[in-house]
């Protein structure tokens, strides 16, 4: 006999069945039921807190292609930019100053030597100017284990890099086939990153064309099984100058259908995983106003505001109608207050609040 969803979230824990049965709730009151039951869990294993990272995005230079992201290296259509040194330690001073308890550095990807050693230099300025206290978190793609482990030691000690799916053949349709963008190699990067240390954050975008439920099942699973700790995932939105951002115009399922499948990820990662650090994105937001609410509601603990540059800021758009990019860093920050305390989080000013799950492998 086929399982309830009523019954299925009376357990503790789940097979592969139960969570695609989740995954496929088509009626609001068991939709609400799972999301109820996800925020029990979030209170019990991370508690009603919501932690802030400040996200600087320090450049939009990408040797990357990927076919969804619209500042892939052949947009020729993008203004391209650094932050200078200067911009970024202003804007980590800022997150400091204003008690974000961590910030994340985020860029395209770039593996030459004069960018490495300029992360390298940041990363020991920004450790110098808030006195080691401010958490950093990196989002700079692939990169050698050598660089990965020189980042480490200048003061990263997490790392975001996501898997965008765990189906195979789907990542090489999102990927040109040209070596430089292969499944392994991500993935090794991963294993790379947790051999030396770093909290590990993975995640995938959510209601690709072809994309079913049981893959999004299967991307949990795989966090599970990597032992990952912080998991940033969020709606694929299409992009107009990219080929996918054409050829799935008229594809992708609905906004409403991406962000609905966008909570019930939060919510079926947090049942499943229990104790790591999830986050409600930007990407959530850009498809429904209050999605970063609902978000928390559906499990999350985290959140991202921008904190880059004001004359940067309409120049690194990943995909069309990013929200946010017209609001200054004080606004984005008193939004997202009033956002955190109407449905009852605390927001945890001043701590890096890393994951419990990442405490609990380390004291073992
Ligand atoms: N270059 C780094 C970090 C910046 S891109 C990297 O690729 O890891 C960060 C994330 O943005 C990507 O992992 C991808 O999941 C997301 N992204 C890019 N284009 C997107 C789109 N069109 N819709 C939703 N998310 C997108
Ligand atoms: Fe570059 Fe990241 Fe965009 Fe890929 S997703 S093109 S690596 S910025």
């Amino acid at each position: 006999m086929n399982k309830t969803v009523e019954g299925i979230l009376k357990q503790d824990d789940y097979t592969r069945d139960d969570l695609i049965t989740l995954m496929k709730i088509d009626n609001q009151e068991d939709l609400n039921r799972l999301f109820k039951k996800a925020y029990e869990i979030k209170a019990k294993y991370v508690g009603r807190k919501v932690y802030y990272r400040g996200l600087i995005e320090i450049s939009n230079k990408c040797i990357k292609n990927c076919k969804y992201c619209g500042i892939r290296r052949d947009n020729t259509h993008v203004e391209r930019f650094d932050m200078t040194r200067d911009e970024v330690l202003e804007a980590a001073k800022w997150i400091y100053e204003h008690n974000y308890g961590s910030l994340a550095l985020q860029s395209g990807e770039r593996q030459d030597e004069e960018f490495v050693s300029y992360i390298e230099d940041l990363l020991r300025e920004i450790k110098r100017l808030s006195n080691g206290k401010l958490g950093i978190t990196l989002s700079l793609g692939e990169q050698s284990y050598e660089t990965y482990k020189r980042w480490f030691d200048a003061g990263g000690h997490r790392y975001l890099l996501r898997i965008e799916t765990t189906n195979e053949k789907l990542f090489k349709k999102l990927h040109p086939q040209d070596n430089h963008h292969t499944y392994e190699v991500r993935k090794r990067c991963l294993e790379d990153l947790r051999d030396i240390g770093y909290q590990v954050g993975t995640g995938v975008m959510i209601g690709l064309p072809g994309q079913s439920e049981e893959d999004l099942v299967d991307d949990i699973i795989f966090y599970k099984n990597m032992k990952i700790d912080m998991i940033g995932m969020g709606p694929y939105i299409l992009h107009h100058e990219t080929p996918l951002g054409q050829e799935w115009k008229e594809k992708v399922i609905s906004e409403e259908k991406r962000v609905e499948l966008g909570l019930k990820m939060i919510a079926i990662t947090r049942l499943y995983l229990k104790n790591v650090n999830i986050a409600a994105t930007t990407a959530l937001q850009g498809l429904d106003p209050k999605g970063r609410e609902k978000g928390l509601l559906a499990g999350a603990n985290i959140l991202m505001p921008t904190a880059t540059a004001q004359q940067h800021k309409n120049k690194y758009l990943l995909y069309d109608n990013k929200p946010g990019i017209e609001d200054s860093v004080e606004q984005c920050q008193q939004s997202m207050d009033e956002k955190v305390l109407s449905i009852g989080d605390k927001i945890m000013y001043g701590e890096w609040g890393d994951s419990p799950f990442f405490k609990s492998k380390k004291s073992k």
